[in-house]
């Protein structure tokens, strides 16, 4: 070969991306959503088709997103659950997705907006929120309970279909409300409340496993639910339980019965969703999951 044209090339490499090594300009990868609130989800889907021995890794911040294969098109494509912290700050953001075979990265750029969540302020006298420091110690215990569980880890996915509603009800306080007590900000509301009447059938928003069948002193009867993969639903305030810890659940099997139990002023069903210990509306996560179901046409629906 001609020293000129060596020379020529040599020149030429470092300004040639790297599609022209021609695998990875066709490497499919998309986030479903480009835009979301703190205490939401973003889809990740990526094509595993054309690399099928490749490992995909894919981070935002310090997590690693578990990745499965996507419902609608499993032998293609691989999805993750990405959980957006309530506590994210607007602005600009990156997921991380990386083919450990090549080394080339992907980043995907989204935003975090900010304005959702109201605000509501509670003036109340310090008995009203008083609560004895064995029922303070009991609370503190469960909480650490609960904290362990939804930082478990199973290796498997339980579902394949979407998840549903665990009462066909109206939303009557949504996820994310900011609590002020006398003028200080105390929590915010980490699972979305659905109006049911005491004694309304609770059931399995999806099919996974009971790791958690118990009383507690501020969630009443309580119910967690393990999907796998670090990602959990939970249903607080229940008149009745009807299953057993580490037994597995069908979507929409009943577990429970709605009530007023644990520190409420009435009946209604509290429901969280969890990834990774993370809390995320779960309404809007089974709405932002639905598009990595196959399509069911208005025939078979119908059915
Ligand atoms: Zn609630």
């Amino acid at each position: 070969m001609p020293r000129l044209f060596l020379v020529a090339i040599g020149m030429l490499l470092p300004l040639l991306p790297s599609v022209a090594f021609g695998v990875d300009a066709s490497w499919d990868v998309k986030l479903f959503s480009k835009s979301v609130y703190p205490g939401q989800i973003i889809v990740i889907s990526l094509e595993k088709a054309s690399f099928p021995s490749s490992n995909f890794k894919v981070t935002f911040s310090d997590l690693d997103i578990q990745l499965f294969n996507c419902p609608s098109k499993p032998d293609q494509n691989l999805c993750g659950i990405v959980p957006i912290p309530f506590e994210t700050k607007a602005g600009s953001y990156e997921i991380s997705a990386r083919r450990e075979d090549s080394g080339v990265t992907r980043a995907l750029s989204f935003s975090v907006q900010s304005g959702l969540y109201k605000t509501v302020k509670i003036q109340v006298n310090d008995e009203t929120v008083h609560v004895n420091s064995e029922d303070q110690e009991r609370a503190k215990r469960e909480w650490q309970e609960t904290k362990e569980i939804l930082h478990k880890y199973y290796p498997k996915l339980f579902w394949n279909t979407p998840f549903q509603l665990p009462v066909a009800s109206k939303v009557t306080s949504p996820f994310g409300v900011k609590r002020v007590f006398n003028d200080v900000l105390q929590s915010y509301h980490q699972g979305v409340d659905l109006r049911a009447w005491t004694g309304t059938s609770i059931r399995a928003a999806n099919s996974g496993i009971v790791r958690l069948a118990s009383n507690r002193f501020y969630a009443g009867n309580s119910v967690i639910i393990d999907h796998g993969f670090g990602f959990f639903t939970s249903y607080a305030h229940l008149s009745r339980i009807d299953v057993k810890r580490d037994q597995s659940v069908e979507k929409g099997q009943v577990i429970g019965l709605a009530g007023a139990t644990g520190r409420v002023s009435g009946p209604h069903l509290h429901w969280g969703a969890t990834i990774n210990g993370i809390s995320v509306d779960a309404m809007q996560l089974k709405k932002s999951l639905q598009p990595i179901f196959p399509k069911i046409s208005a025939k078979a629906k119908a059915r």
